[in-house]
């Protein structure tokens, strides 16, 4: 599947975003090695308390997990409040990436341009097993 496939995942993922508070959808596609793809999107807690938000990475990771799958390929980010910006994963995503997919490919778009990262790009030194 290409970068390009994958990204219109995303941005229809990012259609179900549950974000009355900041009005930031973010949506993400995670292809699995099996060419299967497990989206997600963020969603905001209605009380605003922000620790109980999820954003669209982990959502989609957590959804992949529970059905037992483990081996990822890549993941499609796409976010934005009107139009779609470059929406990198935020700290918290970071470490999940690195924690369950080290070797995943993170493609990033924001329509007009597609940028891939590895999770040593963004977060390099990061806590991992060997620790
Ligand atoms: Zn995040």
């Amino acid at each position: 599947m290409t970068n390009i496939e994958l990204l219109e995942y995303a941005k229809k993922a990012r259609e179900n975003a549950q974000v009355d508070l900041s009005g930031f959808k973010v949506g993400a596609a995670l292809l699995l090695k099996s060419g299967e793809v497990i989206c997600g999107c963020n969603i905001e807690d209605p009380s605003g308390i922000g620790i109980t938000n999820v954003c669209a990475e982990r959502c989609a990771i957590i959804k992949a997990l529970s059905e037992g799958q483990r081996d990822f390929d890549k993941i499609a980010v796409v976010g934005g409040a009107d139009k779609l910006i470059f929406c990198p994963p935020c700290g918290a995503c970071r470490q999940y990436l690195q924690s369950w997919c080290p070797d995943i490919k993170i493609i990033l778009s924001d329509n007009e341009t597609i940028k891939e990262y590895s999770i040593k790009d963004l977060l390099p030194h990061s806590f991992n097993e060997e620790f």
